[in-house]
């Protein structure tokens, strides 16, 4: 018993040792929150008052329930159920089937999911294209997740100002079709796992009874994402009784885009008011230097609820400073990035202690490429290596088959020709995996453009023999790697070094947040959870440019500012740039009205008010892009489509700022286009 408590601070040990009953652990990251809950499972255990078999831990992903279950064997707990709310839900489920259903079990749904989505999408009308499938389905999950039924959905959805995929009528037609299809095919969803296991506690006393009397101890990791559909069966687990313990950090909550809430959280004590409440403000996990840069970068946080308010604390030896740097283009980025990994290597370190973290799996390819070209293995968590994504695998396909016709014409156009039904469109996507898709595109083309740059005669062929010499380098024999994540899939991990890579605007905060104040405090408590993965070495970096030699339109994220010792040289370089302006949500210019539909966003006003379109401007800058789409030999509406003139005309932007502020001119357009536009806008042409 010493021994397992000998290994915790006052404050960790209150939490296990409280009686059994409620308890709430709320604390910041590398405080030892994930460390107290499995010693108070140890605990509860060796002093008799719960026997391993009667305990259910609870965590978010099946690699921290793995880590959990190994922990508690460390301990010397054996039988404790540690397990995702899914595999939790789904095995007591197959249980209980027999007498809360009967007949043969349901089968999970599996990839048909997209199909039966595709069948509703059709029947109301919508796209069957598979991005729009796939946020089609990500709504729809949403909802689940939220308790929300299709009627309730349209409002429900305006309430939580969700970015609907579609019109919310159609979406709640797309909704219940789903689930009539599914249930006469007898199929179960994630969600359906949870939403019939809580019923079934719920409806079937005999269950409950059965079910109650197996589990007495419940614990939670993570709590601060809990959706309303887990705090359901959390509740029907439960019962009348309180034996529950919960630990999470409201600052790293980052799920809300998916229905999750702190809520429950940051209210336990309320819920149980004679609950165990601690709070933990000692940082294990971080030097100093570290713990100063979290605490700064949440210290700004915007509209945090009572109680999310902590300061952590460094407990560990000093440590070198986070170091800052910002880059000229991506490609540099990646190379500094691999060399300093290729430093740290040489020093000692693990590759298994290094993660590379960023905001969207598309930005994985430049740094899986520098790593490649250094030799360093490397593994991709929580995505698809590049090339194994199904749209570059599909891209490739096409490009081979181009390449046979021998096209002439100039490469990346010819590139972009060629990607351009798989999904290249000429601006990018809303968000969700349209936009992942239309990166990963994006950066094909990128890396045509840089072939052109770096090789005479750089055609087709030649190209897709880079491609396929580029993927062979990317088959490292991965066993002990660096890690390469999203910041969505290091939560609750921990590396001696971290470096947090791609912090642009339009990257963190991520494009789509923009103008959404809660969605811009989630991709800053992003931010938080990244900085707060190492425990020695950190690294931010930025790139002014996305291509080699590209012009240099982006801006460093405004979570830096004022993050950046005064006399950083990066700080110098990047003070001179005006942080950007925070943008308001957007409204309509002429009744004030919130925007939602894309278009009406794109041109700054509600589609009934009237316009003030300059129809002279509008005429010049058609017939320019006539001109200029006959010279490149494209569709008019790939240099800008009609509303995108249109919003120029109406808004007449008169510098770069406003350019930008227009929906669908990003940093492509502005080096392509930009000089041309602001001239014609001031009627220089
Ligand atoms: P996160 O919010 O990121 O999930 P956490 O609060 O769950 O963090 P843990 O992962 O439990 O934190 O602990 C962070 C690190 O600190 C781990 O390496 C853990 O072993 C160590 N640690 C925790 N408590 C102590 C302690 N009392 N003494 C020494 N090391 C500790
Ligand atoms: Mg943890």
């Amino acid at each position: 018993m010493e021994r397992l408590l000998a290994g915790l601070d006052p404050e960790q040990r209150a939490a296990v040792e409280a009686p059994r009953g409620p308890v709430c652990v709320l604390a910041g990251a590398g405080t030892g929150k994930t460390r107290t809950i499995t010693h108070r499972i140890a605990y509860l255990v060796q002093r008799g008052h719960v026997a391993p078999g009667q305990v259910l831990a609870v965590t978010f992903t099946a690699r921290a329930a793995g880590e959990m279950r190994t922990r508690l064997r460390a301990l010397g707990v054996h039988g404790a159920q540690a397990r995702t709310f899914h595999a939790a839900a789904l095995r007591q489920l197959r249980y209980f089937w027999p007498r809360v259903v009967g007949g043969p079990q349901w089968e999970l749904i599996d990839r048909n999911k997209l199909r039966l989505v595709a069948q509703a999408a059709n029947r109301a009308g919508l796209s069957t294209e598979s991005d729009s499938l796939r946020d089609l389905a990500g709504e729809i999950e949403w909802a689940k997740a939220s308790l929300v039924t299709p009627d309730d959905y349209p409002v429900a959805a305006g309430k939580a100002h969700r970015d609907t995929p579609a019109p919310a009528e159609q979406v709640v037609q797309v909704y219940r079709t789903y689930e009539q299809l599914k249930n006469d095919a007898q199929l179960l969803d994630f969600d359906d796992l949870l939403l019939h296991t809580a019923a079934a506690l719920e409806e079937h006393g005999d269950v409950a009874e059965e079910f109650r009397d197996r589990y007495r101890c419940f614990v939670v990791d993570e709590y601060q994402d809990v959706t309303p559909l887990q705090q359901r069966v959390l509740d029907a687990w439960l019962g009348a009784r309180d034996d529950l313990t919960v630990v999470g950090d409201a600052n790293q909550t980052i799920y809300s885009f998916a229905g999750a809430s702190p809520m429950p959280l940051l209210n336990f004590n309320r819920r149980f008011p004679d609950a165990t409440v601690v709070r933990l403000e000692r940082d294990y996990r971080s030097t100093p230097q570290v713990v100063a840069l979290a605490n700064e970068v949440i210290k700004w946080a915007r509209g945090r609820p009572a109680g999310a308010r902590l300061r952590l604390i460094g407990q560990r030896p000093d440590g070198p400073a986070p170091k800052f740097t910002e880059f000229d283009d991506e490609p540099a980025e990646a190379a500094a990035v691999a060399r300093r990994v290729k430093a740290l290597l040489d020093e000692g370190v693990a590759a298994s202690e290094i993660a590379v973290l960023y905001r969207v799996n598309a930005q994985s390819e430049v740094f899986e490429q520098a790593l490649a070209e250094l030799g360093i293995p490397y593994q991709v968590r929580g995505g698809e290596r590049f090339f194994q994504r199904a749209e570059v695998r599909q891209a490739m396909v096409a490009l081979r088959q181009a390449s046979a016709q021998e096209p002439s014409g100039e490469l990346p156009k010819v590139v972009r020709e060629v990607l351009a039904p798989i999904g290249l469109t000429d601006d990018p996507p809303a968000g969700g995996a349209a936009r992942e898709k239309w990166e990963s595109l994006l950066a094909l083309v990128e890396l045509a453009e840089e072939l052109v740059a770096t090789v005479d005669g750089a055609d087709l062929p030649k190209f897709v023999t880079e491609l396929e010499m580029r993927a062979e380098a990317q088959h490292p024999p991965t066993v002990e790697g660096v890690t390469l994540a999203s910041l969505h899939a290091a939560k609750g991990l921990e590396w001696d070094a971290v470096f947090l890579v791609g912090l642009v605007e339009g990257t963190l905060p991520i494009l789509h947040a923009d103008g959404d104040e809660a969605a811009v405090e989630e991709e800053r408590r992003l931010l938080y959870v990244g900085v707060t993965r190492a425990r020695e070495h950190l690294w931010l970096s930025w790139a002014l440019a996305r291509a080699a030699g590209g012009r240099r339109f982006r801006r460093r994220s405004r979570f830096l500012y004022g993050l950046i010792p005064e006399d950083h040289p990066a700080s110098r370089t990047v003070a001179k740039r005006e942080p950007l302006q925070k943008r308001p949500k957007p409204q309509c210019r002429v009744c004030g009205a919130q925007l939602v539909d894309a278009q009406a966003v794109k041109l700054s006003r509600c589609g009934t008010c009237p316009s003030d379109l300059d129809e002279e401007l509008l005429g010049r800058l058609r017939a320019w892009r006539a001109g200029r789409a006959k010279e490149l030999k494209v569709p008019a509406y790939v240099v800008f489509t009609d509303s995108t003139l249109v919003a120029i005309a109406e808004q007449r932007p008169e510098d770069i700022a406003g350019l930008v502020a227009i929906a669908g001119i990003g940093a492509a357009k502005l080096d392509r286009y930009g000089a041309d536009v602001l001239a014609l806008v001031q009627g220089k042409r």
